[in-house]
């Protein structure tokens, strides 16, 4: 497994690529649900490239930046184990020198869900992924539907971007006892830990709701809330939408998307589903 910290080294390797690359970019602290990726990734391509980068771009004022966790010996250890070919690991100086001007925003689907209050996330989001598409030059990247706007928003960009690169989503890995799987669990403390089940609570309660017929969306949303709400959890959003439009829903159909964000302590979590 080779470890690549600069740009040009990368894509001097990407020039010439000898086989069907798969991508997963992640931002590190690797746990199974980056690892689920890998595998999928693996069952494809004959060579197989992982990002680790902190974007500090999809960060807004006030957030976790400065204590996103990492654990960069640990990750490698998890990748070499999955026979990962290469380890992209580029400087933030590198990719964000001083001189940075460009960025690379999807309009209206960015606004809504997380994007209300996070404005400005999705436009790191897309600019990272589109530089990493110019590094890396993948066949098919793979990304995991635990974060679904972001899906939904990158293959918007790929589409209106002509990125030859395919978009692959990945279902969700949860823990035991149902929590996504999510680097930031690490920030909850053990009351925390447990209270930020009613995230997978609720929406395991909005899934039983539908196969006994229920499909007002409003019944849907107020039976979660009381869950969430019961966890000592604070609610961002819960919202069902079309799953490639991002429209808003009034009742659950085919092709909808259950999506959910809320805050346990500090912690902003999410979670989603297909009803
Ligand atoms: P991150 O390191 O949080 O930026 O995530 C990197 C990639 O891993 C993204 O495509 C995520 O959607 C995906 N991912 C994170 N957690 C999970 C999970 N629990 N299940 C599946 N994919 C995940």
């Amino acid at each position: 497994m080779e470890l690549i910290r600069s740009i040009s080294q990368m894509q001097e390797i990407s020039a010439s690529w000898k086989g069907s690359v798969g991508f997963v970019p992640t931002m590190g602290f690797l746990h199974q649900g980056h690892i689920s990726l890998v595998q999928e990734a693996a069952k494809h391509h004959a060579i197989l490239v992982v990002s680790i980068f902190v974007n500090p771009t999809q960060f807004g004022a006030g957030e976790d930046l400065d204590t996103y966790p990492t654990n960069l010996e640990h990750d490698l250890e998890l990748l070499r184990r999955e026979k990962v070919d290469y380890v992209y690991f580029p400087t933030k100086a590198e990719m964000y020198p001083a001189d940075f001007k460009t960025w690379v925003n999807t309009e209206i689907i960015t606004q809504i869900l997380c994007g209300r209050t996070r404005p400005t996330h999705f436009r790191g989001v897309t600019t990272v992924l589109a530089k990493l598409l110019n590094i890396v030059r993948p066949d098919a990247m793979y990304m995991g539907e635990k974060d679904f706007q972001q899906l939904v928003v990158t293959r918007q960009m790929v589409r209106d971007l002509n990125f030859t690169t395919r978009v692959v989503g990945c279902p969700i890995v949860r823990e035991a006892d149902g929590l996504a799987m999510s680097s930031r669990n690490s920030y909850l403390s053990s009351q925390g830990r447990q209270d930020a089940l009613c995230l997978s609570l609720a929406i395991a309660r909005a899934e039983e709701l539908t196969k006994s017929g229920v499909t007002d969306f409003k019944t849907i949303r107020s039976e979660m809330r009381k869950i969430i709400l019961d966890h000592n959890g604070r609610i961002d959003y819960i919202e069902l939408v079309d799953s490639t439009s991002l429209h808003h829903l009034d009742t659950v159909k085919a092709g909808c998307r259950l999506l959910l964000a809320a805050y346990i302590e500090n912690t902003r979590l999410i979670d989603n589903t297909t009803l």
